[in-house]
């Protein structure tokens, strides 16, 4: 039976798409497109109607940032009536970072927004692309996750709680806070009751755009004998937000005293520090230990279960309302878009 519904594609790069170069890999332009034609599978009638965009430049992920998070945004926003859903193909490096920046930037969507890719290119052989791309195309037409996903080797992942897992395997992504949105098999089992509900009233809602500026962020990871002095002046005048990546549920050594008051003078100079955890499963539970109880009286928020990349998109975002820092250090610990669960 034909499918009636459209579906936009928008390639971004990433390995999907690449091709082999004497560099390495790297994103040609109008290489995915012809990869795709070559597909038959791709014209079947069960598949919704397709098109593609391809973002100009291409990227490797590592190259994506906030410039292009609102780029690709803006591509969602501006097509947002003409389609059902939408597929963004980015590469799997900083996918997790995009899909929280998306999540953030897109206030109301009610529409699925998909990320997908692939640990190897859709013209060799043994692609996993071509398996994440057909199901990601599926699961934007059908309306029912209403969010931004992420799709990758039989997982349907909120966006702004995946991660990436694995720098080779093919099961590169999980989400270890947040239950899987489906379980991509045999069918799409939905699992109804982790989907995000739609925000406006009657489960109605306009889309706006919420770009981000350039804030400037920096994440910090704690390890054992870290000499806190040597940051005290990046941390005090030249960050806006900071993440501490902490040990287990918020703790950091507590020999070298120099950390609080520099946390303190940070945070009455306008900076918001925000407290995750190194491990991607749990939660930062700021007190419950003695190495972790003066992070709070310092000023510094916690971050709950939080993914460090969704912990980074969110600062973007709150910072690039341009509201007091007072304001954004509550809204930091406050579920804004599904990306934090506070017990
Ligand atoms: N370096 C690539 C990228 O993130 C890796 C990938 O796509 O899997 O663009």
């Amino acid at each position: 039976m034909k499918n009636c519904k459209r579906v936009l594609i928008i390639y971004t790069g990433g390995t999907i798409g690449m091709k082999k170069t004497e560099n390495g890999y790297a994103p040609a332009a109008g290489f995915l497109k012809e990869a795709l034609l070559a597909i038959d599978d791709m014209r079947r009638p069960e598949l919704p109607s397709w098109e593609l965009i391809e973002m100009n430049p291409l990227l490797d992920s590592s190259n994506v940032a906030f410039t292009e998070w609102n780029a690709i945004a803006r591509v969602v926003y501006e097509n947002y009536s003409d389609y059902d859903g939408f597929v963004i193909l980015h590469g799997t490096d900083t996918m997790a970072y995009t899909a929280s920046a998306l999540s953030f930037i897109l206030d109301g969507l009610n529409k699925p927004v998909v990320l997908t890719g692939s640990q190897i290119p859709l013209s060799e052989l043994r692609s996993d692309g071509r398996e994440n791309l057909i199901s990601s195309i599926l699961i934007a037409s059908e309306g029912i996750a209403n969010e931004v996903s992420l799709c990758f080797s039989g997982r349907l992942l909120r966006g702004n709680r995946a991660m990436k897992m694995s720098a080779d395997g093919l099961m590169a992504f999980d989400s270890p806070n947040y239950p899987h949105l489906a379980e991509v098999g045999i069918t799409v089992r939905y699992n109804f009751g982790a989907l995000a509900r739609p925000s406006g009233e009657n489960g109605a809602s306009d889309l706006h755009l919420r770009p981000f500026v350039n804030v400037p962020i920096g994440v910090l990871k704690i390890f054992p004998g870290m000499q806190f002095g040597l940051f005290e002046e990046i941390m005090t005048e030249r960050l806006s937000g900071i993440v501490l990546e902490t040990f287990g549920a918020g703790n950091i050594p507590m020999a070298d005293k120099e950390l609080l008051p520099i946390i303190k003078s940070a945070f009455s100079s306008g900076a918001v520090i925000t407290v995750c955890s190194q491990c991607p499963g749990g939660t930062v539970s700021l007190g419950t230990y003695e190495t972790s109880r003066g992070l709070k009286g310092a000023g510094a928020v916690s971050g709950y279960d939080m993914t460090t990349e969704a912990a980074v998109a969110k600062l973007y975002h709150l910072f690039s309302l341009g509201i007091p820092s007072r304001r954004i250090k509550e809204l930091m610990e406050t579920n804004i878009r599904g990306e934090l669960t506070r017990a």
